[in-house]
């Protein structure tokens, strides 16, 4: 039997401890673990980078919420990144999205490349990748709702061109991070591993870093645990635990967050300070139709972003007017955020670029909290009429 979505977060990996009876599992901070003959442990624990009873929790749960078969952990969002690219041969061919995460643009541009890995970056994916796919082409990232302008890539129509090129040896992965396995379960679409990082909506509390990836298939999860272990990159039994415990709650948070974030982005979007609004859960979305194909009941998830009328010093006046809206970098916790990401997240990128996939200086990004809807709107009131003065 098959459990709806919320059942599946709080029991799935939790189960009362069998001696105590503990309805909560303990922290199992111990490195290693006994044997009563050599090579014969007493359970199915070793030592605590291979696998850690918190850590395999923790996995359970998110691989059935991806409605994947295997989930790993690591010690953050950008670990997963490192592992998935260390498990490519030398000299590959990656092609992504324009505006990627900063921190994926990077590992695969600075880092990825020292093993003799190319990437190229499109800014309209669906269109360019069959031109772009080359012999040593052996990784498609993109991410489901990217960052900060949030809009939505086709995820059935990538596998499709990847299925249509009759090449087995291109992986399909999406960074699943911004709509979480609540709005969107990218393995259903496709994707051969849906990564994200769980610093965000997962543990959803902004008080752990940490990363997941899920797949279907047994040779990648073998490739990957196997770098799993030999890399090191994993999360403590404690934040695992902490993890595990946000996760609990996900549907709660992300349905909420996105109830506000839609009010406040119809609020944002009939404001006569706003000069555009980016929210893929409004229907003048211009992905408004993949929305509805791809979220859970066309959730636009918790974040917004939005031009301000006016230039970088209005922005960063907005700022400075919200008495809710914390500044800060960093999204998916259950307390509200923004930030300037032409200042802030995007400042690395030339402004060129940046501005080629919208990011504009007068851009401010919301990450929506959990609070009450109407004092966010009318936070967000107050500080439009302060900046605009
Ligand atoms: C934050 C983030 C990452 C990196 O995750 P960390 O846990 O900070 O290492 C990767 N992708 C996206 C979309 C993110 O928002």
């Amino acid at each position: 039997m098959v459990h709806q979505f919320s059942t599946r977060a709080v029991h799935e990996g939790s189960h009362p401890d069998p001696t105590t009876g503990a309805v909560i599992p303990a922290i199992s901070l111990s490195t290693t673990f006994a044997q009563t003959y050599p090579g014969v442990p007493i359970g199915e624990y070793e030592y605590s980078r291979s696998s850690n009873p918190n850590r395999t929790n923790f996995e359970q749960v998110l691989a059935s919420l991806e409605n994947g078969k295997y989930g790993l952990a690591f010690s953050s969002g950008s670990a997963t990144t490192a592992v998935v690219l260390q498990s490519l041969p030398v000299g590959s061919h990656i092609i992504s999205i324009g505006d990627v995460y900063g921190g994926t643009h990077r590992y695969f541009t600075q880092v990825a490349n020292t093993h003799g890995v190319d990437s190229v970056f499109s800014s309209d994916i669906v269109t360019e990748l069959p031109a772009l796919i080359k012999e040593n082409t052996k990784l498609v990232w993109v991410e489901g709702v990217s960052n900060p302008t949030l809009s939505v890539t086709d995820l059935a129509k990538v596998k499709e061109i990847i299925t249509a090129t009759g090449r087995t040896d291109i992986l399909f992965v999406v960074d699943n991070t911004f709509a979480s396995p609540y709005i969107t379960n990218p393995l259903d679409h496709g994707a051969d591993i849906s990564v994200h990082s769980a610093t965000k909506f997962i543990n959803g509390h902004s008080d752990v870093v940490l990363g997941v990836a899920v797949t279907n298939s047994e040779e990648i999860y073998k490739r990957l645990t196997f770098l799993q272990n030999a890399i090191g990159a994993i999360p403590s039994p404690f934040d695992s635990w902490l993890a595990h415990r946000g996760v609990k709650t996900l549907a709660l948070r992300v349905g909420q967050a996105s109830k506000s974030a839609l009010k406040i982005a119809e609020y944002l979007e009939a404001s006569d300070f706003v000069e555009a609004v980016n929210y893929p859960g409004l229907p003048s979305s211009k992905d408004y139709e993949i929305v509805k194909r791809q979220h859970r009941d066309a959730l636009g998830g918790g974040v917004v972003s939005f031009r301000i009328k006016g230039d970088k010093e209005t922005a960063a006046k907005f700022t400075q007017s919200t008495k809710l809206f914390a500044l800060a970098e960093s999204l998916g916790g259950i307390e509200s955020l923004l930030e300037v990401p032409s200042i802030m997240t995007h400042a690395g990128i030339p402004v060129a670029a940046r501005e080629k996939s919208g990011v504009f200086d007068n851009l401010i990004r919301l990450s929506v909290g959990i609070e009450d809807t109407l004092d966010l709107i009318q936070d967000i009131a107050q500080a439009l009429e302060a900046a605009s003065k």
